[in-house]
């Protein structure tokens, strides 16, 4: 660990003062930081922010010369990021992003795990998963949403609107994977999550978004099954290896409601615990014989999937939910793999149609007041969306903040640009005591191409088809967001996702609201506009009836 990594614990700065020359850096710094905070970041003393080894800068000194350019950085300046390192800074304009940042990407012929090691080793790159090296991560809360949205849709499909007495069993108790618990209960069902790591189970008690521990998978399935039959939700952790616990279930004929996995299956390197291997040994072996770790934790993977896979064929509803685990199953033989559907094209794809995604904004002030004021806003403003407002009466209850306050929902074409314009005159008037920082997932509708995921199965055949997250970044920037990403590998690993983000700072100026107007209309229409291309009915709805201009559209 680095020396002052170890000593001193890093925190954003709170507050409305300035250690920088305005506030698109401040909140560049504040956010790189709020991404290395210890209740955020789930390896700080590695950089490693979530998933797998999502960092956030490519080493210590890259990240002390990020800090160092950031407090310098003059209005009218641009850095640039090549996979976690500062390389250059160049004269701009005031518009222009004050950061530009380019992660983990390979020319597509290289595009895999072992160059992308290789590289890494040699110190050249470092993966930067989706908002680990774009710095807007906010913790579970992030993902919480979406995830809620997921288990929701899922109920409103399979079981009339409710998980209530239903059981969902999955895996990993990770950055994102922590927040599954939380969703089911919040649908009011009862979870078993399996997870290798007891101090990861922990985190989530913690953080509330996990009710119960065990070591016994008797007394989880029993804990669960009483649940069940009172109809009351319950989350229970259960330290284990989920390629040996979940062909245990299937030979004691315990069949689950659904089934699904959040372990980092997209890394099998880092990500994947192999099964009859305890952390220590895996981390011993990856150091002195990778080759092996990775063989075996494919082979468990394998062994996961047709759990899965038997589990479906008992009953149970199975989806992939965006760690590629399929795919490296169906490598290793498991031909059926693909049987199940991965949660996009299963739950989430309408929602991208209207331009839907995961939205956030922080906090700078650091003080939780500023969120409860904005949750008052979008109460008030989106009355009649009462999903909406559920949601973020239950986050209000519910969420833990973690590092600076944030909130997420999900929000669509022209209702970003709307309440980027209410948050920014709040600031004008004092009412908020600090800029609001407005960010986003690159798991958004119009800003990534996956084909295992957010792409799979699209309408028109499109899945592979890159161009889409490139034009995000481009309109993006040329619209003035503060800081634009362009990555390769989020979420499902090398060679198998390109991903764009986009950040913008709401700092109560008429310049920033001119820019947040153009930025959050074009963020969101990329996804109404890259559905209604592939042919979805209600994206070529949603363009026709907001008057998006689409010269192909109606031919
Ligand atoms: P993480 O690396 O923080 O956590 C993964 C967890 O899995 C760890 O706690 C680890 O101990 C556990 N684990 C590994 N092998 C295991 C095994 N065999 N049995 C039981 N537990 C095991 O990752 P994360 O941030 O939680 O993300 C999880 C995965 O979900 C990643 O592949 C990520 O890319 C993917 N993902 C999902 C979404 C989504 O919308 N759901 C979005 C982005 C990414």
């Amino acid at each position: 660990m680095d020396k002052q990594a170890a000593e001193h614990v890093i925190r954003a700065p709170r507050g409305s003062s300035l250690n920088t020359r305005g506030w698109v850096q401040e909140a560049a710094l504040r956010m790189l930081m709020n991404n290395l905070d210890p209740d955020v970041a789930e390896r700080p003393e590695d950089l490693v922010v979530y998933g797998g080894i999502g960092k956030a800068a490519r080493d210590w000194s890259s990240y002390h010369a990020i800090v160092e350019t950031l407090k310098r950085l003059g209005d009218e300046e641009t850095m640039l990021i090549q996979s976690g390192k500062p390389v250059a800074v160049f004269r701009t304009h005031r518009d222009a992003p004050r950061v530009l940042l380019a992660n983990s990407n390979l020319v597509p012929r290289w595009a895999n795990w072992d160059h992308f090691h290789e590289l890494d080793q040699k110190g050249l790159m470092m993966y930067g998963q989706m908002t680990a090296g774009s710095w807007i991560y906010i913790g579970s809360q992030g993902i919480l949403q979406g995830t809620y949205e997921t288990f929701a849709s899922c109920a409103r499909q399979h079981f009339g609107g409710s998980l209530k007495g239903r059981i969902v069993v999955t895996a990993g108790l990770g950055g994102m994977g922590g927040a599954q618990p939380l969703s089911v209960t919040l649908n009011d069902g009862v979870m078993i999550a399996v997870e290798a790591d007891p101090g990861r189970i922990q985190r989530r008690l913690d953080t509330r978004y996990l009710d119960r521990m065990t070591t016994s998978l008797d007394e989880a399935i029993r804990l669960a099954e009483e649940a069940k039959e009172k109809g009351r939700p319950l989350s229970i952790g259960l330290v284990g290896n989920a390629a040996e616990v979940l062909p245990k279930m299937v030979e004691i004929g315990f069949t689950p409601d659904v089934v699904t996995d959040q372990t980092s299956a997209h890394d099998p390197l880092n990500g994947y615990l192999p099964r009859g291997m305890t952390l220590e040994e895996a981390d011993a072996m990856r150091k002195h014989n990778p080759d092996q770790l990775v063989a075996q934790a494919k082979e468990s993977m394998a062994v996961h999937v047709k759990a899965m896979l038997d589990m479906q064929q008992k009953g149970s509803i199975a989806f992939d939910y965006g760690n590629n685990i399929r795919q490296v199953a169906h490598d290793e033989g498991v031909t059926d793999a693909f049987s199940f559907p991965g949660f996009v094209p299963a739950y989430i794809r309408p929602q991208f149609c209207e331009g839907k995604g995961p939205f956030r904004w922080v906090a700078l002030s650091g003080d939780p007041s500023d969120i409860h004021q904005t949750d008052e806003v979008i109460l008030r403003e989106f009355a009649d969306n009462t999903h909406l407002c559920r949601w973020i009466r239950m986050a209000r209850e519910k969420v833990e903040f973690q590092g600076l306050p944030s909130r997420i929902c999900w929000l669509g074409y022209g209702e970003r640009a709307r309440f980027g314009r209410i948050i920014n005159e709040m600031v004008a008037s004092g009412k908020l005591k600090a800029p609001i920082v407005i960010g986003r997932d690159h798991l958004d509708s119009g800003s990534v191409a996956s084909p295992n995921r957010e792409t799979e199965g699209m309408q028109d055949g499109s899945d592979a088809v890159a161009d889409w997250p490139i034009l995000n970044a481009l309109i993006n920037a040329v619209g003035g967001a503060s800081w634009v990403s362009l990555h390769h590998g989020g979420g499902v690993g090398m060679g198998y996702s390109l991903h764009a983000g986009m950040v913008i700072v709401a700092d109560g100026t008429p310049e920033a609201a001119r820019r947040l107007n153009r930025v959050l209309t074009t963020d969101p229409g990329m996804g109404v506009v890259r559905h209604a291309d592939a042919g979805y009915e209600a994206a070529i709805r949603t363009a026709q009836e907001t008057g998006l201009d689409m010269p192909m559209l109606d031919s």
